[in-house]
């Protein structure tokens, strides 16, 4: 029973030092989130111990008591949250609640056609080396060269063409929001199953500040990690009955054995703390801070130097930089924030000339912020920051010294 210095001091010592940059810098992933002390401790806990496949009521093992209570409170949660009929909460991860999902709408071999990779899709939407692009016929459908929205004429024609069995909705880089009636219309003409995974904005939709897929879509799929700012793992929601059992049986026995009773209780809390209205103030506050970022970075000194943001703003918690007109690439960009001591990712835009190892953008998201604090103010002066390092001869050490700033009156985890 010693504590994990004792035990594995080189284990504790990475705890440590991930804590410390965590803390000492700005995380702008735009997938990742800070889950609160409740949420640590909830997952950080004895429920790790406990085999509990099946489901409540219905298990496989002894012992199932309190794990029920527990995972009966996510279903119940997730379902008020999102206005559900059906819950899933046991998918281990956003990739295990697709093919989950992919599982019980199609047979292999099947069509499906989902976002491009390259134009923002996901992995578990078709792409080739994945489960979803050997199991299934995957085909994909673009963004328009020009407005770098999807184009639901485009959408149709292309659904039309490949009648699949699936048509998917959503994405991992794309600024704007989806027409999910459209969407669920262009299913309808084709006899296509259409499955919304809302792994980015959930948390929008939680909050009431995103159009909601659940009146449309046959299926939804998310993270809870990502804007929900839960537990890292995934869950599928459906309003459509005829549906239910062939997904509880897609996720087990179909994909997994015994659920994470931790991370499902961890879940419970999550969705609770989405329901609250601190929660909505938080995710107005990502919004704003990602308008605010997509603002300064298109205006006149960064637009002469190159910088761009796609479709010239965005509805979300998150930025596409643009920096194909840009002397700097995304694998420049992401290592000289990374040296001011913001964190993001470089990510391919649709039609990049530059090779995918390097990328001609930036996926820049609000939500860890929105969750540290930040609000317009905040936002400003990082928008300002950001867009210093991506000009010409940015002043590195005077920049870091901004986030310095910043870090320190944000304190996170304090006491931890
Ligand atoms: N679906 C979408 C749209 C995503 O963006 C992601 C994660 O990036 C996933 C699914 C997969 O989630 P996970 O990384 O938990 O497997």
């Amino acid at each position: 029973n010693e504590p994990l210095s004792v035990v594995d001091p080189e284990i504790a010592a990475v705890l440590e030092q991930e804590l410390g940059r965590q803390r000492d810098t700005l995380e702008m992933i735009a997938s990742e989130n800070f889950v609160s002390r409740a949420i640590l401790e909830a997952q950080g806990s004895v429920l790790t111990n406990k085999y509990a496949e099946g489901y409540p009521g219905k298990r496989y093992y002894g012992g199932c008591e309190f794990v029920d209570i527990a995972e009966n409170l996510a279903i119940e949660r997730a379902k008020a949250l999102f206005g559900a009929a059906y819950a899933n909460v046991q998918p281990h991860s956003g990739a295990s609640a697709s093919a989950a999902v992919l599982h019980a709408l199609a047979q292999p071999g099947d069509t499906i056609l989902g976002l491009e990779l390259a134009h923002g899709g996901h992995l578990t939407h078709g792409m080739k080396l994945n489960f979803s692009g050997k199991v299934y016929n995957a085909t994909s459908y673009g963004v328009d060269p020009e407005t770098m929205l999807i184009d639901m004429d485009t959408v149709r024609a292309k659904a039309h063409e490949v009648k699949p069995a699936v048509i998917i909705a959503g994405w991992s880089a794309y600024p704007r929001q989806l027409d999910f009636a459209a969407f669920r219309a262009i299913a309808d003409e084709v006899g296509a199953k259409l499955w919304v995974d809302m792994a980015h904005f959930a948390g929008l939709v939680a909050a009431g500040l995103h159009p909601s897929p659940l009146p449309h879509a046959h299926v939804v799929s998310s993270t809870v990690h990502k804007t929900l700012a839960g537990p890292r793992s995934g869950i599928i929601l459906s309003n459509d009955e005829s549906l239910f059992k062939k997904l509880n049986s897609a996720v087990f026995p179909g994909q997994q054995g015994g659920p994470l009773m931790h991370v499902i209780a961890a879940k419970a809390t999550a969705f609770k703390v989405a329901a609250q209205p601190e929660f909505r103030d938080r995710q107005e506050r990502t919004m704003r801070g990602a308008s605010i970022l997509a603002e300064r970075l298109t205006a006149d000194d960064a637009r002469a130097a190159g910088i761009d943001v796609l479709t010239g703003g965005t509805d979300v918690h998150l930025a596409l930089v643009d920096l194909r007109t840009s002397p700097l690439n995304g694998q420049e960009a992401e290592d000289i924030l990374h040296e001011v001591g913001i964190t993001v990712n470089r990510n391919s835009v649709p039609f990049d000339p530059r090779p995918p190892m390097v990328t001609s953008g930036v996926r820049i998201g609000t939500p860890a912020l929105a969750t540290r604090g930040f609000a317009d103010e905040e936002f400003r002066e990082v928008a300002d920051i950001i867009a210093h390092s991506l000009m010409p001869n940015p002043d590195v050490a005077a920049l870091r010294g901004r986030v310095n700033e910043l870090t320190a009156a944000f304190p996170l985890y304090p006491g931890l």
